[in-house]
């Protein structure tokens, strides 16, 4: 199990083997987290959207605040 906070909510948690990214936060501690919850709606954001648009970057950086 390992302590880690998501990188874009900022919200506390705890993985283990069974979450995708735990082997990566394993190997690297400060690798970033991402919460199935935000994984998913950057997926959604991924696949509403083709190239870069500078409406993506508004998006994505309201979850960095
Ligand atoms: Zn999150």
């Amino acid at each position: 199990m390992i302590k880690t906070k998501c990188f874009f909510c900022k919200k506390n948690y705890t993985i283990d083997y069974s979450d995708a990214q735990y082997q990566k936060i394993k190997k690297n501690p400060k690798a970033h987290y991402v919460c199935k919850k935000c994984n998913e709606s950057m997926q959604r954001e991924a696949q509403s959207t083709t190239g870069l648009d500078p409406d993506i970057i508004d998006k994505y950086s309201k979850f960095l605040r």
